[in-house]
């Protein structure tokens, strides 16, 4: 206790030790290396902190774990402080008080290990600054999607409502005409109104029967490597009748595997070649082919009928965009758009090349079996 009370009272004496620079036996260039050698450290040391603290109080709102920072800018601080004092002790020999320094320089580094330890399993969960970039940039894509998707739906709301109050509208009014006066009423015109109710009636089916089919298409399919030929053979089992009633031949070449849901892609191919018979002159011709480009397959549509007018084929993947009156060519407009986002949920395209009269090529583009999927 008494070294103690020693100790502290004569804390700043420096008689009882001699300076370093008479301790053992120094030459110049030995004790100046150690002297510099010392500042150096201690000019670091204290200029450190300094610049942790800047830092710190420029990122104040956005840095978590602050008081590592400030413990770590003590301890190198106190650390510098001994390097300062052990060079002045060639001339100022204060043992006491250079050894009360390092005392709490130990003190501090020990408590900053012993926080650093604390934190460490809170620091490991914390996100790399790449990492938020890339949650960053995968919420900005995800937003885009949606934005993207709410204005489709809004478009497709738009379509669908005006589309299905054709029919409605004919049935109202031929309804009407049935249960109104009387003396029109002949029973051949009665007949010919329920001909039209049920007509329009058939039509509204078939479109909300296509509505719900392009609305069941997702991304949650199960994607695989699938043979795009075996695709082909259940569309055209499926469309036996057309192919025979119209007498189409079809040409199926070789068709590189792809990644894809063997389901979709039959239905993707039965409206192409439903299309290519139902609108052809005669005799409709439909070659299927493909070929691999980098880590695409690209697969070809082509047929012989009447073609499309080059200014209106970026319309026709929308739902509900005929470019055919439904007395011509019955449909309800929405096999393209059925065709478009299957290739979607595929991260494919789907392109049309066509001239009046000279067929079209519809262009699928799909992605090979080993390229990612996402
Ligand atoms: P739908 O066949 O019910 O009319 P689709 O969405 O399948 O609806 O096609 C949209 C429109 O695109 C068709 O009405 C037609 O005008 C045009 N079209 C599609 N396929 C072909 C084709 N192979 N040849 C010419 N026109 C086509």
């Amino acid at each position: 206790m008494q070294q103690i009370i020693d100790f502290f009272k004569g804390l700043f004496a420096t008689d009882k030790w001699p300076a370093r620079w008479h301790c053992g036996e120094w030459s110049d260039f030995h004790g100046w290396m150690y002297i510099i050698s010392d500042l150096m450290i201690w000019t670091a040391y204290f200029l450190i902190p300094l610049v942790i603290l800047n830092y710190l109080s420029a990122k104040k709102a956005i840095i978590k774990f602050q008081k590592v920072y400030l413990l770590f800018a003590a301890f190198i601080l106190l650390c510098g402080m001994t390097h300062f004092f052990d060079a002045m002790m060639f001339w100022i020999p204060m043992y006491r008080l250079n050894a009360l320094v390092r005392l709490v320089a130990g003190v501090t580094s020990l408590f900053t290990l012993f926080y650093l330890v604390k934190i460490l399993p809170q620091a490991f969960k914390q996100k790399t600054s790449v990492e938020l970039e890339n949650e960053i940039s995968r919420r900005i894509e995800a937003e885009t999607k949606l934005a993207e998707a709410n204005k489709s739906l809004e478009a497709f709301a738009y379509v669908v409502s005006h589309d299905l109050k054709e029919p409605l509208r004919k049935i109202r009014i031929y309804s009407q005409k049935l249960i109104g006066s009387t003396s029109e009423n002949s029973d051949e015109n009665r007949v010919a109104y329920v001909q039209k109710i049920i007509t329009s009636s058939e039509r509204m089916q078939a479109m909300v029967d296509d509505i719900l089919t392009l609305s069941i298409v997702d991304n949650i399919a199960e994607f695989d490597n699938v043979l795009p030929g075996k695709a082909v053979a259940k569309a055209m089992q499926d469309l036996e009748i057309k192919l025979l009633e119209s007498g189409a031949s079809v040409n199926v070449g070789e068709l590189p595997v792809v990644r894809g849901n063997e389901e979709y892609l039959a239905q993707l191919f039965m409206n192409l070649i439903g299309n290519a018979i139902k609108f052809s002159k005669s005799n409709p011709v439909i070659k299927i082919y493909g070929e691999v480009k980098g880590d695409k397959v690209i697969i070809y549509v082509k047929d012989n009928g009447i073609g499309i007018d080059e200014n209106n084929v970026s319309k026709i993947f929308s739902p509900f965009q005929r470019l055919h009156n439904k007395t011509d060519f019955e449909g309800s407009g929405i096999g393209l758009a059925i065709c478009k986002k299957i290739v979607d949920v595929h991260g494919g395209t789907i392109s049309v090349q066509s001239k009046i009269g000279e067929g079209s090529t519809f262009i699928i583009e799909l992605l090979k079996p080993d390229s990612a999927y996402k």
